[in-house]
């Protein structure tokens, strides 16, 4: 028997860099409108065991950028370029099989709605004891053993009788927990969940994320939690990525970003979302006007046409220079490191409670 395998198969060794990498990626969709730049240069890190959150409003780019990495956009209307690193693996341009190979065993997903995720005609116990089969290459018997544990682990009372249970028997906090279970069972390393817990109710949405950072601790998975409620990833990630149309504008890590806040943009999402502590009563602040059609963005800053600094700034353009987000903690913003300060503190700050 030879040992030589196929280029495609071998990826670098691990521990060679960061873990997940992302570098000026760009995904345009090709519609009979014209071209929509969903994910217009985008770049961010990852290590093994940490959480990224992605947050920002609904149609910003969050979920195209996630399938990208899981490599499921169809390649017909979809261009995708830039950089996505795993573990040293190129996966943009990366063949179907490889990326196949690769979903389920190294990167899982777990979606906002499991029964999109889970099928009505199968058992909980099948559904999460397949993948396994087919990654690990265990029998039936041993799979059905892993599904019972995986269940055990994620919470599921009678494991060993709800197994044999078909999705509609379960609450929905049980089948998100399910799909969990199902997510995890090939040991993934990199976990993209996005908006794991958006339809669920407050006190099932904290013991997901309970059970999720548990389960990180266990198997040292990296997490990009994807979400458009600051709420969740306070108390969640390691790391925050604030997206607005397609952009990446402000990163830090999570006291950064909801401590000292720098960017207007970030500062809008703060006060228009009700924060976990508070009472519901709290008056909230929605951000004037609307995200920007991504057929034709704004020149510029993308947020210019919505920002109530643009006066503030000295010396440049918002509506004709894009601001770049620098590297590590920041804010792609014109105003000066000075401005973005006194303004936090002394305008938005008190405003917010
Ligand atoms: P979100 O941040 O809410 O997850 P998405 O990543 O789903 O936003 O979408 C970003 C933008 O890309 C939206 O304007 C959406 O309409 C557009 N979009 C997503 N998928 C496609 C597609 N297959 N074809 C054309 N436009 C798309
Ligand atoms: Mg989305």
């Amino acid at each position: 028997m030879t040992t030589l395998t196929k280029e495609e198969d071998s990826p670098a060794p691990a521990g060679s860099g960061t873990f997940l990498s992302v570098r000026d990626l760009y995904v345009h969709f090709s519609t009979e409108d014209g071209i929509v730049k969903a994910v217009d240069g985008l770049s961010f890190d990852l290590e093994r065991g940490q959480t990224l959150g992605i947050v920002g409003e609904s149609g910003s780019g969050k979920s195209v950028t996630n399938l990208s990495i899981l490599g499921l956009h169809d390649p017909r209307n979809t261009e995708v370029s830039g950089e996505i690193l795993l573990d040293g693996q190129e996966l943009t341009g990366a063949a179907e099989r490889t990326m196949e190979k690769l979903r389920g065993n190294k990167m899982a997903m777990i979606f906002q709605d499991a029964l999109t995720a889970l099928s009505p005609y199968y058992t909980v116990g099948r559904q999460i004891a397949e993948p396994y089969r087919k990654h690990m290459g265990v029998s039936k018997h041993e799979a059905r053993q892993r599904a019972i544990e995986m269940l055990t682990k994620v919470g599921i009372p009678n494991p060993k009788l709800r197994v044999d249970d078909y999705p509609h028997q379960f609450s929905g906090g049980m089948r998100q927990r399910a799909m969990i279970a199902m997510s995890l069972v090939c040991n993934p390393d990199l976990l993209i969940a996005d908006e794991p817990t958006t339809a669920l109710d407050v006190t099932v949405q904290a013991q997901i994320l309970d059970l999720l950072k548990d389960l990180q601790q266990e198997f040292g998975s990296a997490i990009v939690l994807i979400t458009h409620d600051l709420g969740v990833v306070a108390n969640t990630a390691d790391d925050l990525l604030v997206m607005y149309a397609g952009r990446a504008v402000e990163r830090g890590s999570v006291q950064e970003v909801l401590r000292a806040p720098q960017h207007p943009y970030t500062w809008g999402l703060l006060g228009s979302m009700p924060r976990l502590s508070s009472d519901v009563n709290e008056a909230l602040t929605p951000i004037p006007g609307t995200p920007p059609s991504l057929l034709a963005p704004p020149s510029g800053c993308p947020f210019h046409p919505r920002c109530a600094f643009v006066a503030d700034v000295d010396g440049v353009s918002c509506s004709d220079t894009r601001p770049a987000l620098p590297d590590g903690r920041g804010a792609a913003c014109h105003l000066t490191a000075e401005q973005k300060q006194t303004i936090f503190v002394e305008q938005i700050k008190p405003r917010l409670g």
